[in-house]
């Protein structure tokens, strides 16, 4: 078992991480696409962007591509199209978004395949529809990843374009209306009072098209979006409206007093709405099946806000602060101090990706926390960070402070001393 200790001594030789899928398949194409990630033979794997490697930029730029094509891959489109005609697919359940059918490879009945993922449990099979294909055509997975891509772009595959297309359109219009919300409904007014008191402008708010989601009514946007025309359908997979656990009532996601900030690319397309509450509470409560929709896991745990874009925003920064905050990006932001990102699907350190993205950002990442971290948190970090050495430090605040408001109180000093006073995490292992 790999301890603290073992892990110091092997740090320096360990290279790369991994990507390890999320989806409905289950612990065995979890094992086994893992497995597949690590064994080094293909574009997917994730080396960190050394600043003195020159290559650097194309490895991200070829990951970049790598997940591109997969997220707009479905793979029960994918393994239809390799079944001869005796061997359909049926669905797992009439709501299930998986489907059951025999195995290409084994011929067994165990296969199961999803919109991300496929697995037997009969011969081990399973992985991306990269994989897929490199399996059933005995490929590499770097021509199984070309092959992909020209037949999403010959329209042999439809892939999930479509659904994309609806996502973004409703995407944007919820942004739209909690943006008008904050700036001028009566709804609005507690987001208002407080966006002021946390010192954001309204330029600020315009600018990056900040909203406000009260708590009550439950209903605001879906009854909005149902005007527009959108579905109950839509709306759910797109992660705007849910369940409350124990409940069949359908009610906004982010009824519960929060800021939202749209999360867009550089083509204008939101992908998410990231949320800082407006006030402390105890428990939030919890939605089923808040976030759907056609986003490939993957994808969601490596974005960070502001999302940066390839190649113009490689190794842009000498220094990039990592908050949990989006009031703290806000704020700094506010300021003229653009080197600082959060993580927008990622909330934990064991997503890989977001780490992947926000370094290729910069030659040196400071990972913001607030309060103490414990051992075990401790033992989580190193095992994410190994592989880039001292490129990452931490900097841990006094509870009750934040980066944003640091930067109000004491002013942008106060920010470059907080920068050399950020430390590796083999320093805080000694501590
Ligand atoms: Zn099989």
């Amino acid at each position: 078992m790999l301890n603290r200790r073992s892990f110091i001594k092997k740090a320096g030789l360990v290279g790369l991480g991994t990507l390890l899928p999320a989806g409905p398949i289950g612990a065995a194409a979890m094992r086994s696409h893992s497995r597949i990630e690590r064994s080094g033979c293909g574009p997917a794997d994730e080396e960190p962007c050394s600043r003195n490697d020159p290559s650097a930029l194309d490895d991200l730029l070829a990951i970049e591509r790598w997940e591109d094509v997969r997220d707009e891959a479905d793979c029960r489109e994918v393994v239809r199209s390799y079944l001869p005609p005796s061997g359909r697919l049926k669905r797992w359940s009439p709501i299930a978004s998986s489907w059951i059918g025999p195995c290409p490879f084994c011929h067994s009945g165990c296969f199961e395949v999803s919109r991300e993922l496929y697995a037997c449990t009969d011969c081990r099979a399973s992985g991306s529809p990269v994989e897929f294909i490199a399996q059933a055509e005995s490929l590499t997975r770097a021509e199984a990843l070309q092959k992909l891509a020209r037949m999403l772009d010959a329209g042999m595959l439809q892939g999930v374009r479509r659904e994309y297309a609806r996502f973004w359109r409703v995407m944007e219009d919820a942004a739209n209306f909690y943006h008008s919300i904050l700036l001028e409904r009566p709804e609005g007014e507690r987001g208002r009072e407080w966006a002021k008191r946390q010192g954001l402008t309204e330029a600020t708010i315009r600018q990056l098209r900040l909203g406000y989601c009260p708590s009550a009514p439950d209903t605001l946007l879906r009854d909005h979006l149902q005007e527009q025309g959108y579905s109950e359908d839509e709306m759910r997979v797109a992660g705007l409206i849910g369940h409350r656990i124990g409940q069949q009532r359908l009610i906004d996601r982010h009824a519960n007093d929060v800021l939202l900030v749209p999360v867009h690319d550089g083509r204008g397309r939101v992908w998410s709405l990231l949320d800082e509450p407006v006030d402390w509470r105890p428990c939030q409560e919890v939605l089923w099946g808040a976030r759907e929709g056609p986003l490939y896991s993957h994808r969601y745990d490596r974005l960070v806000y502001p999302s940066p874009g390839w190649p113009q925003d490689f190794r842009r920064h000498d220094q990039l602060f990592l908050t949990q905050h989006p009031l703290d990006v806000l704020l700094l932001r506010q300021q003229g101090l653009s080197h600082v990102v959060c993580p927008v699907g990622a909330r934990s350190w064991d997503k890989r990706a977001v780490l992947r993205t926000a370094c290729a950002m910069a030659d040196h990442l400071i990972h913001v926390s607030v309060g103490p971290m414990d051992s075990l948190l401790l033992d989580d970090l190193l095992k994410v960070v190994a592989p880039y050495g001292d490129r990452v430090r931490f900097l841990t605040l006094p509870s009750g402070t934040s980066l944003g408001r640091l930067l109000q109180s004491e002013g942008s000093s106060r920010i470059a001393k907080l920068v050399a006073s950020a430390q590796p995490i083999t320093r805080l292992l000694m501590a």
